[in-house]
């Protein structure tokens, strides 16, 4: 699965007292895709190594050391990126492709089997090709009204315009179906047809479903692509009501969940509840 917002906030938490205030003494970069955001590569390696982390923070699916030497070194694990936070001595396993060690002897490791995450150090003018970035769900939710703003005659259904970081960062396909279910919203809809009401269901849906998430430690699904850096299971999986449940019955209603696809992605709702 694709790590969404309540993942990489499970991952922020953990890797916060490892890094802050920490001075990077020795950073490996083992993959060429892993560093290609940095126009300068080898700048990841050069700019990290002997810089102290002030500060770990996150907009949407991305993770931001402020370092003390005025960088920001960014990370996104992509599809199925891991972190993982061990001692340098501890075997590596394959597709380690970016370590980083502090000053007390932690690494920092990326495992990214499909090199779709990356990790960059960037000048603050770079940092400006990666904030395309919308709100943050979970922080900065925009109040309805806003939202209305953003909806209004869109054509596109309401869950590809959830999924779209621009408009609101950190929701992927799993926590908007969620979402949406908890809205009693149609996946399919089209944005621009939802009336008020509805468009503050939604908004009033995102922190509930996005705080149980983080509370979980995020969800692991059988695959385990996604755990948290210390190797634990996120815990959230039990908890869906609709996402992966295609033929189950509805939680609250007893409607067999249906699965449909939306803008490419499989998407699951309750035909009852969901309207
Ligand atoms: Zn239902």
């Amino acid at each position: 699965m694709v790590p969404e917002l309540p993942e990489v906030e499970t991952i922020r938490r953990h890797l916060e007292p490892v890094v802050t205030g920490r001075r990077m003494v020795r950073v490996e970069v083992n993959h060429p895709r892993t560093t290609r955001r940095n126009i300068h590569p080898q700048d990841v390696v050069d700019r990290l190594t002997g810089a102290v982390v002030e500060e770990l923070r996150r907009r949407g699916k991305f993770l931001f050391g402020l370092l003390d030497n005025g960088m920001t070194w960014v990370t996104h694990l992509g599809m199925s990126g891991r972190i993982s936070v061990t001692s340098p001595l501890a075997a590596r396993p394959k597709h380690t492709h970016f370590a980083a060690e502090t000053d007390r002897e932690d690494e920092i490791r990326l495992i990214d089997p499909r090199t779709f995450g990356f990790v960059a150090v960037v000048t603050p003018d770079e940092l400006a090709t990666f904030t395309g970035l919308g709100p943050d769900a979970f922080t900065d939710l925009p109040r309805s009204r806003s939202l209305a703003n953003s909806l209004a005659g869109r054509t596109a259904p309401i869950k590809s315009l959830l999924l779209d970081q621009r408009l609101l960062a950190g929701l992927g396909n799993i926590y908007a179906d969620e979402v949406l279910n908890r809205a009693g919203v149609r996946p399919t809809r089209p944005g621009g047809a939802l009336n008020y009401e509805e468009i503050a269901r939604l908004r009033r849906a995102i922190k509930p479903i996005l705080s149980a998430g983080v509370a979980a430690g995020g969800t692991s699904l059988d695959d385990l692509a996604y755990s948290l850096p210390d190797g634990e299971a996120g815990g959230y999986l039990q908890r869906l009501r609709v996402y992966g449940r295609e033929g189950d019955h509805c939680r609250r209603c007893g409607t067999v969940i249906k699965r449909v696809v939306v803008g490419g992605r499989s998407s699951f709702y309750c035909p009852t509840c969901q309207t």
